[in-house]
């Protein structure tokens, strides 16, 4: 399958079309952005450590049962998947205390949460991806009430399968980020799922395994992305 016309491209990834009208291609860069663009760099080898990873997390959650976008890796930067209509709503589950919740809250960052929080976030780079309720989804029309259900139902099923997968290899899932569509009228987990959608952290040592290395000049950005693509490899 052979990228034919880019259609977007994204601070991350860029998309091209295939012979096929219902799959595209994902090219994975290693641009790294934080607080909206605000903070812009590169992390080598980022686009093929998420692409890899990306691979493993789609392949896992096949198993389990879990419909999402990912066809195959094709190469090193590029993944085949089902072309998704994007709902305009990212939705993030958070287990431990980081971020904007510990920001918007006034709370210490690490504390363990008793049940796992989906929230759901307009997805609009001008606006800076501002935090909505579901009433907002619903009135604007960003998804039905049908689709939400199932999308937050998969987000907790998605959530459950990667803390149980990564327990086992020592990272605790801080919290991440997914993105879901619409194709040929079911929903699909769609985007990527790696260290820049999501917070690693060390069970033991608690040491950051994601992009908040980037984001809070922590150092040694790469050597995080290598580790937590050994641990998901084994
Ligand atoms: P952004 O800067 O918006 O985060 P990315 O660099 O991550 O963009 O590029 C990926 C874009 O493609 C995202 O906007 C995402 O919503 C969209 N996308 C992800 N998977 C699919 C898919 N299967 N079909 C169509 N669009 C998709
Ligand atoms: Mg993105």
């Amino acid at each position: 399958m052979e990228k034919r016309e880019l259609i977007y491209e994204g601070k991350a990834k860029k998309l091209y079309t295939t012979d096929d009208p219902d799959l595209l291609i994902q090219y994975f860069k290693d641009d790294a952005t934080a607080f909206n663009a605000k903070k812009r760099g590169t992390i080598e080898d980022k686009g093929v450590i998420n692409n890899r990873m990306s691979e493993i997390f789609f392949g896992l959650l096949e198993r389990e049962g879990v419909r999402s976008h990912f066809v195959e890796r094709l190469s090193d930067r590029d993944m085949l998947v089902k072309r998704l209509e994007i709902v305009p709503v990212e939705t993030v589950v958070r287990n431990i205390v980081a971020g904007s919740l510990a920001k918007r809250l006034g709370l210490e960052e690490g504390g363990d949460l008793p049940r796992p929080i989906v929230e759901y976030y307009y997805k609009s780079d001008p606006l800076d991806d501002p935090l909505i309720i579901e009433d907002h989804i619903y009135a604007f029309g960003y998804a039905t009430e049908a689709e939400l259900a199932k999308i937050r139902s998969m987000v907790l099923e998605v959530n459950a399968v990667l803390r149980r997968f990564l327990d086992a290899r020592g990272i605790l899932l801080v919290d991440a980020k997914f993105e879901f569509g619409r194709h040929k009228g079911e929903i699909l987990l769609g985007d990527e799922i790696c260290p820049d959608t999501c917070r690693f952290w060390d069970k033991v040592t608690r040491e950051k395994l994601d992009k908040d290395r980037f984001r809070r000049d922590l150092g040694n950005v790469e050597g995080a992305y290598h580790e937590m693509l050994t641990r998901v490899s084994q």
